[in-house]
């Protein structure tokens, strides 16, 4: 039976949700279902801001970052009244299943959401920080990752030219997937996580013992640390000052900043991204509702949406043994 979809990308944009919104208008086109965008994510949702999307929009699409429909935080929608008008909105344009693409908070709001609207809820992980649960992945991250490399690559460049030492810091809100993976892809020399991170002080002291060891085989001194963002108490300044204080000279701190999430986004996000798309709107009609469809080992899955933010994603521990081990091997 043909139905009525909509669709809305929300919070943190992250590369690949294009070309996730490619695959679900192409899913729809097939079926014969009617697609409709919502703009600015949940503000669009209350605001009835919306255009029906088909198969024009998805010219060259796949490669381009952001998303074509914007992307919106919206404290109106976290309201009673809020997730009701969006519900009442819905229901106007006769809308069968809406499918969410963004990271934790828009699966939260479309949990809220669930609560006053009967209709089917499909969630999407896209986010670079990849700290949602029951997935391998979220659409952005891998891009992210390689954006970050490439930048300390150029960083790499200069540190050596010099023999300085500097602080990377990279994205990842409360989780440290991006500064590790970061970390291990450049061949950093140290890495100050949130999932690792216990005090100031044992963390200096790694770092300046390493320095050290460093210098006393005379090897070369260009250092590089990636700090995911609000772990270190008072920033790259703060770590700056302190390393200064413990006779570490010489140090230039480098913010990676919004650069992060654009681009175009790399062949693994693009599968990703065109994969769950595609199995999005295969779920379309059935009773499966309020979950989030991701990948695990290649395989799809589908997880209540409740359990995507359940607690927080614990980092692959190989990996990190990995960061650690060669960390302190690269003399
Ligand atoms: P992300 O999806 O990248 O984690 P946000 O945390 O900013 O981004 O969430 C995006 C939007 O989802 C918010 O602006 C808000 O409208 C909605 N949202 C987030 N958390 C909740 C919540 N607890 N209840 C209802 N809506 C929420």
């Amino acid at each position: 039976m043909s139905k009525r979809v909509a669709i809305l990308t929300s919070g943190g944009d992250a590369p690949g949700m294009n070309a996730c919104l490619r695959a679900t208008i192409i899913a729809c086109e097939r079926a014969g279902y009617t697609l409709f965008g919502y703009e600015h994510g949940y503000n669009g949702l209350l605001e009835q801001e919306y255009r029906q999307l088909s198969l024009s929009s998805t010219h060259n699409l796949i490669q381009q970052g952001g998303t074509i429909l914007h992307s919106a935080r919206s404290k109106a929608f976290k309201t009673v009244e809020g997730a009701k008008t969006s519900a009442d909105n819905l229901v106007a344009l006769d809308i069968d299943t809406l499918i969410v693409i963004g990271g934790d908070g828009s699966f939260r709001g479309a949990d809220h959401l669930s609560h006053y609207w009967p209709g089917q809820i499909i969630g999407i992980p896209g986010t670079i920080d990849n700290d949602i649960q029951g997935t391998d992945a979220t659409i952005g991250f891998y891009t992210a990752v390689d954006t970050a490399v490439s930048s300390i690559d150029k960083v790499r460049d200069t540190a050596d030219a010099f023999e300085r030492i500097f602080l990377v810091e990279v994205m990842g809100r409360e989780a440290g997937f991006l500064a590790l993976h970061a970390a291990i892809a450049s061949a950093s020399d140290y890495v100050i996580l949130p999932e690792t991170f216990h005090n100031e002080e044992s963390e200096l002291n790694n770092i300046v013992q390493q320095i050290e060891n460093r210098r006393a085989l005379r090897a070369s001194i260009s250092y590089i640390i990636v700090v995911a963002e609000n772990v270190w108490p008072g920033g790259l300044s703060a770590l700056t000052q302190s390393l200064n204080n413990k006779g570490i000279e010489d140090i230039r701190p480098v913010t990676l900043g919004h650069v992060q999430r654009g681009g175009s986004p790399t062949s693994q996000d693009r599968i990703l991204a065109t994969n769950l798309g595609r199995y999005a709107v295969d779920l379309v009609g059935t009773d499966v509702t309020n979950v989030m469809v991701g990948e695990r080992n290649q395989r799809i899955v589908e997880v209540p949406l409740t359990n995507t933010w359940k607690g927080r994603k614990p980092l692959n521990n190989y990996r990190l043994d990995t960061m650690q081990k060669v960390m302190n091997e690269r003399f």
